[in-house]
Protein backbone atom coordinates (compact mmCIF):
# COMPACT_ATOMS: atom_id res chain seq x y z
CA UNK A 1 0.00 0.00 0.00
CA UNK A 2 0.72 3.49 -0.20
CA UNK A 3 0.97 5.59 2.99
CA UNK A 4 0.44 9.53 2.92
CA UNK A 5 0.61 11.76 6.17
CA UNK A 6 -0.50 15.37 5.43
CA UNK A 7 0.99 17.61 8.00
CA UNK A 8 1.49 21.08 8.56
CA UNK A 9 5.00 21.14 10.43
CA UNK A 10 8.64 19.32 10.21
CA UNK A 11 7.85 17.30 14.09
CA UNK A 12 4.41 16.63 13.89
CA UNK A 13 4.69 13.32 11.83
CA UNK A 14 7.07 12.46 14.54
CA UNK A 15 4.73 13.58 17.66
CA UNK A 16 1.80 11.87 16.16
CA UNK A 17 2.11 8.88 14.16
CA UNK A 18 5.63 8.12 13.57
CA UNK A 19 5.37 4.87 15.26
CA UNK A 20 2.70 3.72 13.05
CA UNK A 21 4.28 4.79 10.24
CA UNK A 22 7.24 2.79 11.13
CA UNK A 23 4.81 -0.49 11.49
CA UNK A 24 3.78 -0.19 7.82
CA UNK A 25 7.12 0.19 6.66
CA UNK A 26 8.44 -2.58 8.19
CA UNK A 27 5.36 -4.41 6.72
CA UNK A 28 6.70 -3.33 3.02
CA UNK A 29 4.13 -0.27 2.34
CA UNK A 30 5.62 3.11 0.70
CA UNK A 31 5.66 5.89 2.56
CA UNK A 32 5.08 9.89 1.82
CA UNK A 33 5.02 12.59 3.47
CA UNK A 34 3.22 15.64 2.40
CA UNK A 35 4.14 19.32 4.75
CA UNK A 36 1.48 22.48 4.13
CA UNK A 37 4.39 24.45 5.54
CA UNK A 38 7.85 23.90 6.69
CA UNK A 39 7.54 26.15 10.04
CA UNK A 40 9.32 29.27 9.16
CA UNK A 41 8.45 31.11 12.02
CA UNK A 42 8.98 28.36 14.34
CA UNK A 43 12.01 29.40 15.90
CA UNK A 44 13.68 33.41 17.57
CA UNK A 45 17.34 32.63 16.59
CA UNK A 46 17.17 32.68 12.57
CA UNK A 47 14.79 34.55 9.83
CA UNK A 48 12.09 32.94 8.14
CA UNK A 49 14.13 31.74 5.17
CA UNK A 50 16.69 30.23 7.39
CA UNK A 51 14.66 28.22 9.88
CA UNK A 52 12.46 27.02 6.90
CA UNK A 53 15.59 25.52 5.42
CA UNK A 54 16.76 24.33 8.67
CA UNK A 55 13.68 22.12 9.50
CA UNK A 56 13.19 20.77 6.09
CA UNK A 57 16.80 19.52 6.73
CA UNK A 58 15.52 17.93 9.94
CA UNK A 59 12.31 16.72 8.27
CA UNK A 60 14.21 14.87 5.93
CA UNK A 61 16.64 13.05 8.51
CA UNK A 62 13.75 12.53 10.67
CA UNK A 63 12.02 11.04 7.44
CA UNK A 64 14.85 8.71 6.79
CA UNK A 65 13.74 6.13 9.03
CA UNK A 66 10.38 5.79 6.65
CA UNK A 67 12.35 5.81 3.80
CA UNK A 68 9.68 8.19 2.53
CA UNK A 69 9.43 10.46 -0.01
CA UNK A 70 8.32 14.39 0.81
CA UNK A 71 6.57 16.88 -0.74
CA UNK A 72 6.89 20.26 1.23
CA UNK A 73 4.30 22.76 0.18
CA UNK A 74 6.36 25.98 1.55
CA UNK A 75 2.71 27.97 2.61
CA UNK A 76 3.75 30.17 5.36
CA UNK A 77 3.82 29.37 9.22
CA UNK A 78 0.96 30.63 11.86
CA UNK A 79 -0.95 32.05 9.31
CA UNK A 80 -2.16 29.37 7.08
CA UNK A 81 -5.34 29.73 5.41
CA UNK A 82 -8.16 27.79 3.15
CA UNK A 83 -7.23 29.03 -0.14
CA UNK A 84 -7.71 27.91 -3.46
CA UNK A 85 -4.39 27.62 -3.55
CA UNK A 86 -3.86 25.13 -0.80
CA UNK A 87 -6.56 23.15 -1.81
CA UNK A 88 -4.55 22.76 -5.35
CA UNK A 89 -1.50 21.97 -3.71
CA UNK A 90 -3.24 19.56 -1.37
CA UNK A 91 -4.80 17.77 -4.21
CA UNK A 92 -1.71 18.00 -6.03
CA UNK A 93 -0.11 16.37 -2.98
CA UNK A 94 -2.82 13.84 -2.46
CA UNK A 95 -2.57 12.53 -6.17
CA UNK A 96 1.15 12.41 -5.77
CA UNK A 97 1.30 9.45 -3.35
CA UNK A 98 -1.61 7.61 -4.57
CA UNK A 99 -2.28 6.64 -0.89
CA UNK A 100 -4.34 4.07 0.42
CA UNK A 101 -4.61 5.10 3.72
CA UNK A 102 -4.01 9.14 4.57
CA UNK A 103 -3.54 10.59 7.92
CA UNK A 104 -3.90 14.38 9.25
CA UNK A 105 -4.40 17.01 11.62
CA UNK A 106 -7.79 16.71 13.46
CA UNK A 107 -10.22 19.90 12.65
CA UNK A 108 -10.65 20.10 15.87
CA UNK A 109 -7.01 21.56 16.91
CA UNK A 110 -6.18 24.39 18.62
CA UNK A 111 -3.26 24.74 16.23
CA UNK A 112 -4.33 27.10 13.51
CA UNK A 113 -2.17 25.90 10.61
CA UNK A 114 -2.75 22.25 12.12
CA UNK A 115 -6.81 22.84 11.87
CA UNK A 116 -7.06 24.37 8.67
CA UNK A 117 -4.44 21.28 6.85
CA UNK A 118 -7.11 18.69 8.71
CA UNK A 119 -10.30 20.52 7.36
CA UNK A 120 -8.79 21.22 3.66
CA UNK A 121 -7.81 17.23 3.39
CA UNK A 122 -11.49 16.33 4.60
CA UNK A 123 -12.61 18.67 1.82
CA UNK A 124 -10.79 17.80 -0.94
CA UNK A 125 -11.07 14.01 -0.65
CA UNK A 126 -14.61 13.92 -3.12
CA UNK A 127 -12.02 15.95 -5.34
CA UNK A 128 -9.69 13.36 -5.86
CA UNK A 129 -11.05 11.61 -9.16
CA UNK A 130 -12.15 14.31 -11.41
CA UNK A 131 -10.54 15.23 -14.48
CA UNK A 132 -11.99 18.94 -14.17
CA UNK A 133 -10.20 19.69 -10.88
CA UNK A 134 -8.23 22.25 -10.53
CA UNK A 135 -4.85 20.28 -10.39
CA UNK A 136 -1.51 19.26 -12.17
CA UNK A 137 -1.71 15.91 -11.08
CA UNK A 138 -3.51 13.19 -12.93
CA UNK A 139 -7.06 11.88 -10.96
CA UNK A 140 -6.86 9.10 -8.75
CA UNK A 141 -9.09 6.42 -8.92
CA UNK A 142 -8.61 5.08 -5.32
CA UNK A 143 -10.84 5.50 -2.71
CA UNK A 144 -8.25 6.04 0.49
CA UNK A 145 -9.57 5.86 4.50
CA UNK A 146 -8.55 9.11 5.73
CA UNK A 147 -7.42 8.93 9.59
CA UNK A 148 -6.84 11.81 11.83
CA UNK A 149 -3.94 11.45 14.32
CA UNK A 150 -3.67 13.17 17.79
CA UNK A 151 -3.99 17.06 18.72
CA UNK A 152 -1.26 19.06 20.28
CA UNK A 153 -0.98 17.37 23.88
CA UNK A 154 -4.41 15.47 23.34
CA UNK A 155 -6.49 18.15 23.68
CA UNK A 156 -10.08 17.73 21.95
CA UNK A 157 -9.06 14.50 21.34
CA UNK A 158 -10.60 11.42 22.41
CA UNK A 159 -9.20 8.76 20.30
CA UNK A 160 -11.64 5.30 18.86
CA UNK A 161 -8.74 3.09 17.69
CA UNK A 162 -5.10 2.71 18.69
CA UNK A 163 -1.60 1.32 17.17
CA UNK A 164 0.63 -0.51 19.67
CA UNK A 165 4.25 1.41 19.19
CA UNK A 166 5.98 0.10 22.07
CA UNK A 167 8.59 -1.48 19.49
CA UNK A 168 8.56 1.51 17.38
CA UNK A 169 9.17 3.99 20.55
CA UNK A 170 12.91 3.99 20.44
CA UNK A 171 13.18 5.00 16.90
CA UNK A 172 10.56 7.27 17.07
CA UNK A 173 12.47 9.09 19.81
CA UNK A 174 15.62 8.61 17.38
CA UNK A 175 13.69 10.74 14.74
CA UNK A 176 11.74 12.81 17.00
CA UNK A 177 15.74 14.10 17.97
CA UNK A 178 16.12 15.37 14.23
CA UNK A 179 14.28 18.28 15.19
CA UNK A 180 17.30 19.86 17.38
CA UNK A 181 16.03 23.87 16.07
CA UNK A 182 12.42 23.38 17.80
CA UNK A 183 14.15 22.09 21.06
CA UNK A 184 16.83 24.60 20.81
CA UNK A 185 13.90 27.76 20.70
CA UNK A 186 11.93 26.68 23.09
CA UNK A 187 14.82 26.33 25.70
CA UNK A 188 15.41 29.80 24.84
CA UNK A 189 12.47 31.44 24.82
CA UNK A 190 9.41 29.34 25.82
CA UNK A 191 11.29 27.53 29.24
CA UNK A 192 7.59 26.55 30.33
CA UNK A 193 7.03 24.49 27.33
CA UNK A 194 8.77 20.59 27.23
CA UNK A 195 9.20 19.59 24.09
CA UNK A 196 10.05 16.22 24.57
CA UNK A 197 7.10 16.02 26.35
CA UNK A 198 4.77 16.57 23.37
CA UNK A 199 5.87 13.35 21.54
CA UNK A 200 7.13 11.16 25.11
CA UNK A 201 4.11 11.90 27.01
CA UNK A 202 1.10 11.71 24.22
CA UNK A 203 2.91 8.47 23.32
CA UNK A 204 2.61 6.96 26.41
CA UNK A 205 -0.37 8.65 27.69
CA UNK A 206 -2.04 6.83 24.66
CA UNK A 207 -0.81 3.46 25.44
CA UNK A 208 -1.64 3.80 28.79
CA UNK A 209 -5.41 4.09 27.73
CA UNK A 210 -4.84 1.79 25.11
CA UNK A 211 -3.21 -0.98 27.04
CA UNK A 212 0.37 -0.90 25.96
CA UNK A 213 3.70 0.81 27.00
CA UNK A 214 3.20 2.99 24.39
CA UNK A 215 0.59 4.09 21.20
CA UNK A 216 -1.20 6.25 18.89
CA UNK A 217 -4.73 7.01 18.47
CA UNK A 218 -6.64 7.35 15.60
CA UNK A 219 -10.34 8.57 14.69
CA UNK A 220 -11.42 7.56 11.37
CA UNK A 221 -13.09 10.51 8.88
CA UNK A 222 -16.34 8.90 7.19
CA UNK A 223 -17.17 10.10 3.94
CA UNK A 224 -19.84 8.81 1.51
CA UNK A 225 -17.70 6.68 -0.51
CA UNK A 226 -14.43 6.90 1.61
CA UNK A 227 -15.48 5.21 4.70
CA UNK A 228 -12.38 4.31 6.42
CA UNK A 229 -11.43 0.77 6.71
CA UNK A 230 -9.98 0.39 10.24
CA UNK A 231 -8.40 -3.06 9.17
CA UNK A 232 -5.58 -1.00 6.83
CA UNK A 233 -4.40 0.05 10.45
CA UNK A 234 -0.89 -1.89 10.88
ZN1 LIG B 1 2.51 21.31 14.20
Amino acid sequence: MNILAIVAHPDDVEINCFGTLLKYFKQGHKIFIALTTSGNQGSNLYNREEIGAIREQEQIDAAKFLDAEIRFLRFDDQRLIDSLELRRDVINAIRWANPDVIFTHYINDVSLDHAVTGKVVTEVMLSLPGKNIMADEPPISKAPSLFFFDTDVGLNFQPEIYVDISNEMESKREAFSKHKSQNEWMENFMKDTRFDAFMEQLSAFRGLQAGFPYAEGFIGHRIHGYLPNYRLLP
